[in-house]
């Protein structure tokens, strides 16, 4: 069986740092059963109250480039100085158990995710303004201020990249974009083919020449 024939939804969330991302990620992962959050690979140092294994799998360079010529990850890119990846087997693995997956990764790993799996269903989280961004990555008080410029920088490059996702959530407000993210979920996993891949046995009582 071929890796795209695998059933289960690939969601890719893509937004600039500092649009609220992760914690409409977390909340909706909280409240979504059957949807697993891909745990990434990363060469970054944690920041504080980050939890290996948890937030991320915190990893040296040569342990990621071990894994990357290993054909480990689905996708990788380096963003802001360090290193990503996502790991493929753990995607074919949450699907071979029922699960739909969703990815919090950047606009050039979404495109290498993209091209390996073309249902994939993007997401860009744009926050209300690069105003508003740059407020809120100052606020967030975990980086330092040259590390803020060049996520700012970052930004205006990554929202360029919009137009690569089918669905875009102004985050404005939390529960009014929280609310559109679940709806976008909720009818990704109503079409037909979806439907028929989670109730088999009543699709083939009930429509056998489907
Ligand atoms: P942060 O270091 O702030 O947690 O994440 C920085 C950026 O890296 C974010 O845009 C985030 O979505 C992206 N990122 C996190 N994990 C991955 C991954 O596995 N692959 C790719 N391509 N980007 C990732």
């Amino acid at each position: 069986m071929s890796e795209a024939s695998v059933s289960g939804l690939l969601f890719i969330v893509v937004a600039p740092s500092g649009a609220g991302k992760t914690t409409l990620v977390r909340r909706l992962i909280a409240r979504t059963p059957d949807l697993a959050l891909s745990i990434s690979c990363t060469t970054r140092p944690p920041r504080p109250g980050e939890v290996d294994g948890h937030d991320y799998h915190f990893m040296d360079e040569a342990r990621f480039d071990a894994m990357r010529k290993a054909g480990d990850f689905l996708e990788w890119a380096k963003v802001h100085g360090n290193y990503y990846g996502t790991s493929r087997r753990w995607i074919t693995g949450q699907w071979a158990m029922g699960r739909d997956v969703l990815l919090e990764i950047d606009w050039q790993g979404a495109a290498q995710a993209r091209g390996m799996f073309p249902d994939a269903i993007g997401i860009f989280i744009l926050p209300p303004s690069l105003e508003a961004l740059a407020e809120r990555l100052r606020g967030r008080g975990t980086d330092d201020a040259a590390v803020i410029e060049r996520r700012l920088a970052a930004a205006h490059e990554e929202i360029r990249h919009v137009d690569d996702c089918a669905y875009a959530i102004m985050n404005a407000d939390l529960d009014t974009a929280y609310a559109q993210l679940a709806s976008i979920v909720a009818a990704s996993r109503l079409t037909l083919s979806c439907q028929r891949r989670r109730h088999p046995e009543y699709f083939e009582r009930f429509f056998p020449s489907l």
